[in-house]
């Protein structure tokens, strides 16, 4: 049975009930994680939590080491991670203190930041239509009803290079093209994941209404804080929740992302690459 692992934005750099913990240091083939992975039991089960940010909120979302958190996920065995952010609302209907069961991702990175592991001699196109994992994103939901929150069950993230939030023109023209809520940080996550084969869903802690809406003030960092602070207790509850009730085994197509995806004639991946990736590919080779 996989890990879970637990990829934690603003305002959660660690979780208290976690038992018999142990922190790992890593170095992958892309570089550093964020920070130490700690790994320890959460309703019986294996948890793997890695701060995002680095602890004390250190790295910046176009900073993040997104290949290396991921393949530390899989080099310790996660098979579904959980990835909790803030994010800013663009609808009126999403409102401060709500909770959104991501569904969809529409990229308005700058490119910076290194969305796959498939750069050096090997070449794979995952299909990402539907970019999280229908079962893990269930229960997420489902464990948000249960813990009695304000949730939604579906909402397209535009995921926005940061680290300045909008201007009001690009605030009115996401609203214009029907994006639901913004961040900085999840898209290349999820893409990453999918690559790996781990489900990924997030559950995304709305912390204002970016800065489009007339009758509030724009989103300062301190509202965010502020917002997130008084959610961040629930964030927790829903994932022990989530932790429970998952079924055992993965029963969703994830765990298959890279069975047609790699088109690379597999005699010229290098042998640099194919070390390097044998976590990822070695069971297509
Ligand atoms: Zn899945």
């Amino acid at each position: 049975m996989g890990r879970i692992g637990i990829i934690g934005g603003s305002g959660l750099y660690n979780i208290e009930t976690l038992k018999k913990v142990k922190k790992i240091s890593l170095t992958t083939p892309f570089g550093k994680p964020s920070d130490k992975f700690i790994i320890g039991k959460l309703e019986g089960r294996e948890v793997v939590f890695l701060p995002r940010h680095g602890l004390g909120h250190r790295i910046s979302p176009s900073g993040v080491n997104y290949r290396a958190n991921i393949y530390g996920m899989k080099k310790l065995g996660v098979e579904r991670i959980l990835s909790v952010t803030a994010c800013g609302s663009l609808k009126e209907e999403i409102k401060p203190l709500d909770f959104v069961v991501v569904d969809q991702f529409v990229d308005r990175t700058n490119q910076a930041r290194a969305m796959t592991f498939f750069e050096e001699g090997i070449v794979a196109h995952i299909v990402f239509a539907h970019p999280v994992c229908p079962e893990l994103s269930r229960v997420l939901y489902q464990s948000c009803i249960d813990t009695g929150v304000a949730v939604h069950s579906r909402g397209t993230y535009i995921n926005m290079e940061g680290p300045a939030f909008s201007t009001l023109a690009e605030s009115n023209l996401y609203r214009q093209w029907g994006m639901d809520i913004i961040g900085m940080t999840n898209m290349a996550e999820a893409r990453l994941a999918r690559e790996a084969e781990i489900c990924y869903s997030s559950l995304a802690c709305v912390t204002d209404y970016d800065c489009w809406h007339p009758q509030q003030e724009s989103v300062t960092i301190d509202m965010v804080i502020q917002n997130l602070a008084r959610n961040i207790e629930n964030a927790k509850k829903i994932l022990v929740r989530v932790v429970k009730n998952l079924p055992r085994v993965r029963d969703c197509s994830c765990k298959d992302a890279l069975k047609y995806a790699i088109i690379t004639d597999k005699k010229l991946i290098p042998e640099k690459t194919r070390k390097d990736l044998k976590i990822i590919i070695g069971k297509y080779l």
